[in-house]
């Protein structure tokens, strides 16, 4: 049996109350005991003035976009996110490999050891399973256009699933996502919602994210309306919101993932609050592509609703930096509603780490540092000049702390990062492969 124990100044354990001056003990990749420090320095792992707190769980991110970082800049949602798609068709897969490579190498830089991804290319499953990181890969789907037949495009998914299924292991699952509700078209739900029966996968979709797609579902008006009637695309306006038509069309139920939610009226809330669905928040996506903000506040006062956090692609966000994703929730929520009692940084650290891995169905194994639970957990610095003093270390992680300020993470005990070096992934490799800039502009 191998057994390793963690001390440091402060504990996080997420289920509990911080524990001062205490150590973790690690048994075989699980979590065996969290208490008061009791072994002696030179018999355990001591981080001195630290926090040791579970892996953080990045909800939604598209880590294949890594390589598009700062390409597509400042430009309004519906041209960016028709130059997004005219820009991954001049990618490889190999280009993709290395894309996500960089996106996994950036997570668990920062100290994030589980991720609700979502791929297109399809080469994620390889990528997490190389580099040990725990998540979900969400295979995207495709179909608005109802001049293309059915049966193949759910054929092709199927296909798709069962070569990542090569790839499913304790710590890398597979699942599906219908892209957004103006990207699939009824029939295409219906059929995949046939599929997913006798496959039994979780799901994630974009819902509600910005205005334009708001003015299409309600209205039927709008750019991507425009956009429909030029390219000779049929399409009829259910006239009800986003959240009522993902509803409608079997989309929330306790396995989906509700991806930003952003334009949500209170009933809204609590139809998806009574499906059983999670909601993942990208404030910072939804911020910097103009898309609002989303009503998280009153998300964290709804009974039953899981919350979890996301960055989102380095497309429409550039970090994979959760710390900075909780600060820019917390600060956001108080800017506009006005009050401090708004969110919590004990609430906002509970959904990058707790929140999502329940909204993902893993809080069995992880988010939080529980005896028994697989151990995901990070060592972060409070001796940098921004954090130090760490009288509080809710306040000290949530207001100050960085993604480099991370000095260990570990997934189900496994070293994937520590101090500077990443012992399942090739950094020179990840940074040469992709400055060689195969994208085509
Ligand atoms: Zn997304």
């Amino acid at each position: 049996m191998t057994s390793i124990t963690y001390a440091s100044r402060w504990i996080l354990p997420i289920d509990g109350p911080p524990i001062e001056d205490g150590e973790i003990v690690i048994e075989n990749g699980l979590i065996a005991e969290v208490r008061p420090r009791r072994t002696p320095a030179n018999e355990c792992r001591d981080f001195g003035e630290a926090a040791l707190l579970p892996g953080l769980v990045n909800a939604h991110t598209h880590l294949e976009y890594s390589v598009l970082r700062g390409f597509l800049e400042d430009i309004p949602f519906f041209p960016w996110i028709r130059a997004l798609t005219v820009a991954k068709a001049s990618l490889t897969t190999e280009d993709w490999l290395w894309s996500t490579r960089l996106g996994a190498l950036e997570c668990l830089r920062g100290g994030i050891t589980t991720v609700g991804d979502n791929t297109d290319a399809g080469v994620s499953m390889q990528v997490l399973s190389e580099c040990g990181m725990r998540g979900t890969i969400y295979q995207e789907l495709f179909g608005i256009d109802d001049r293309e037949p059915v049966d193949p495009i759910i054929t092709a998914l199927q296909e798709k699933i069962s070569a990542h299924r090569y790839f499913e292991s304790a710590r890398v699952r597979v699942g599906v996502s219908p892209h957004a509700l103006y990207t699939i078209r009824p029939a295409l739900f219906d059929a995949l919602n046939k599929y997913l029966k006798s496959e039994d996968l979780p799901i994630s979709i974009h819902i509600a994210e910005s205005p334009a797609e708001s003015q299409l579902i309600e209205h039927g008006a709008g750019s991507f309306a425009e956009m429909f009637s030029r390219r000779g695309i049929t399409w009829q306006s259910p006239q009800m919101t986003p959240t009522q038509y993902a509803n409608l069309l079997g989309a929330l139920n306790p396995k989906s993932l509700a991806i930003h939610c952003v334009h949500q009226t209170p009933e809204d809330t609590a139809l998806l609050a009574a499906s059983g669905a999670a909601i993942i928040h990208c404030p910072k996506s939804n911020a910097k592509l103009g898309a609002g903000v989303a009503p998280l506040a009153r998300w964290l006062r709804t009974d039953g609703l899981r919350v979890g956090l996301g960055t989102d692609s380095a497309v429409s966000n550039n970090v994979q930096d959760l710390w900075e994703e909780m600060r820019f929730a917390l600060l956001l929520q108080r800017a506009i509603s006005e009050e401090v009692e708004a969110v919590s940084a004990a609430q906002i650290l509970r959904l990058a780490t707790l929140g999502g891995a329940e909204a993902m169905g893993l809080s069995d194994r992880t988010g939080s540092l529980t005896p028994g639970k697989r151990a995901d957990m990070i060592a972060v610095s409070l001796s940098t000049p921004h954090v130090f003093p760490a009288a509080d270390p809710y306040a000290a992680l949530i207001y100050s702390a960085r993604a480099d300020d991370v000095l260990l993470t570990l997934c189900d005990g496994e070293v994937l990062y520590d101090a500077g070096r990443w012992p399942t992934l090739d950094s020179r490799a990840i940074y040469k492969q992709v400055r060689l800039g195969r994208l085509k502009t």
